[in-house]
């Protein structure tokens, strides 16, 4: 096997690890926002752009005939992290949730941005187009929260002076 086949695969394995990470991420989030519809409203989409996506990302790895028996591990791997990024309960979890999902999104871009140049020199054009369609779903949501970025913290700065911790969120 061409060392491209072989990181491609095991590349495609950490994408799909990445996305199931994204969508647990995505909903606790989105469970837990209650005073900013917008932002709750565009983490819902995309929560079911990542469910679709890793949809994708398991009809590519079929269709490469790649084994999933790794893929246990590699999420482990993401979990640490992303649990500092998730799963942040301070009273400015609100702001921590957009600052750490900007940085998830720029993980994503850049993991696809990788994928697609290796699937084409490997010459899986299949594949290479499929790693660009998401990095452009994953570029117009990092596009989204770096926009809403300095709406959401003033909002939050006005919501700070309550003493209940639900009107944060
Ligand atoms: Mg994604
Ligand atoms: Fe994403």
């Amino acid at each position: 096997m061409s060392d491209a086949r072989k990181y491609v695969d095991q590349w495609l394995r950490d994408a799909h690890a990445m996305e199931k990470q994204a969508e647990s991420i995505l909903e606790g989030q989105v469970s837990r926002i209650k005073n900013y519809p917008e932002l709750a409203e565009r983490m819902q989409a995309h929560l079911e752009e990542t469910i679709s996506q890793r949809k994708r990302l398991e009809a590519c790895i079929e269709r490469r005939g790649i084994s999933t028996s790794g893929v246990k591990d590699v999420s482990a791997k993401f979990t640490a992290m992303m649990q500092n990024l998730g799963g942040v309960f301070a009273g400015d979890e609100v702001v921590k949730g957009v600052l750490a999902s900007y940085a998830f999104e720029a993980m994503e871009i850049a993991s696809y941005r990788i994928l697609a140049e290796a699937a084409m020199a490997e010459g899986d054009f299949e594949t290479a187009q499929l790693c660009k369609e998401i990095c452009q779903e994953e570029e117009a949501m990092a596009d989204w929260l770096k926009e809403h970025m300095p709406r959401i913290t003033t909002a939050f700065l006005g919501h700070a002076a309550s003493e209940n911790a639900d009107a944060k969120r």
